[in-house]
């Protein structure tokens, strides 16, 4: 019996297989049309002095919208990029858009964009970045890159002339994700993060406890001591935030503060803030 039921899960187990090989494919062929197409945007999500509840910062996160497949989440499509190498050309597209779009924000206002790994080993990836800056007219200390730990499982000599690199023009590098993967403080050692943005599994779900509690809070001690921002993602409630920032960290991000939002959005967000008639209305702690 167990033989005959091994036998129907194995079939359902391979249909299911193959309606995501299709769909993947499918995907990775359309994805190369998307941007001349138009269906790609990017959206801003604030990041937000814990102290203030002033924007520091909104994070660039892009958004497929399919004409038949309606919104694709990027953790659907990004590793299909990846995959097929699409990722360096999208890569290009999302850094320009967003510096330009910086570029139009009040100048204490940084923008931060998510790199894959193949697109930091790809021949030319900083002049590329800094190409659009340049064509942005965005200084480079405005841009942030937010890097994985899967970026150092090789531990390339790529990567550290990339980093060091677009370090020395002053642009900024996050640690993101940080807790989810290899969390080897070798790399925050040997390269000069500004800020580490410590996972939201730490912050929600069925892990945060005392020892999630504890963890967050020594992030933050070294983040004081070495001066870099510790950035706590993924804050839905008032009592998160509470938490974090008692524990000592320095920026959050979470619906609690906003989805990501369209450019114009973003832009709306930014001068009810800075507007004195608006000051009452701004979310704090
Ligand atoms: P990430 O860099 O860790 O980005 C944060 C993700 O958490 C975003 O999902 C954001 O919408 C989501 N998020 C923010 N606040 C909350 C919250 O309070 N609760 C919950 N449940 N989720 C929250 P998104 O936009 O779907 O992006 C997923 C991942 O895809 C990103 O994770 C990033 O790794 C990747 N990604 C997004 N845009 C890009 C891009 O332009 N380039 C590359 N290479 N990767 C990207
Ligand atoms: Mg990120
Ligand atoms: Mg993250
Ligand atoms: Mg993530």
């Amino acid at each position: 019996h167990a033989k005959v039921g091994g036998r129907a899960q194995t079939r359902f187990f391979d249909a299911t297989m193959t309606r995501d090989l299709v769909r993947r494919r499918e995907i990775e062929g359309e994805l190369r049309q998307a941007i001349q197409r138009d269906e790609l945007s990017i959206f801003f999500q604030p990041i937000v002095d814990l102290e203030t509840g002033r924007i520091r910062c909104f994070e660039a996160l892009v958004r497929w919208f399919h004409p038949e497949k309606g919104e694709l989440r990027p953790d659907e499509f990004i590793p299909v990029a990846e995959e097929s190498g699409v990722i360096v050309t999208l890569g290009n597209w999302i850094t320009a858009q967003a510096a330009r779009t910086a570029a139009q924000w009040p100048e204490d206002v940084t923008v931060a964009v998510n790199l894959s790994p193949l697109q930091i080993k790809a021949p030319g990836a900083a002049l590329g970045i800094l190409n659009a800056l340049r064509e942005a007219g965005l200084p480079p200390s405005r841009l942030e890159l937010e890097v994985t730990e899967s970026l150092f499982l090789d531990d390339s000599d790529a990567t550290s002339v990339f980093i060091e690199e677009l370090s020395a023009k002053g642009v900024r590098f996050a640690l993101d994700d940080f807790g989810t993967g290899y969390s080897s403080l070798g790399y925050i050692n040997k390269y000069p993060f500004r800020k580490i943005k410590v996972d939201r599994s730490f912050v929600s779900g069925k892990d945060v406890g005392r020892k999630s509690e504890a963890i967050i809070r020594a992030v933050a001690e070294m983040g004081s001591t070495l001066e870099m921002d510790i950035v706590a993602e993924g804050l839905e409630t008032i009592e998160q935030v509470q938490a974090v920032r008692d524990a000592g960290c320095t920026l959050g991000q979470g619906y609690y503060f906003s989805r990501a939002v369209p450019d114009y959005l973003a832009a709306m967000l930014l001068s009810q803030e800075r507007d004195p008639a608006h000051s009452g209305d701004r979310k704090t702690a």
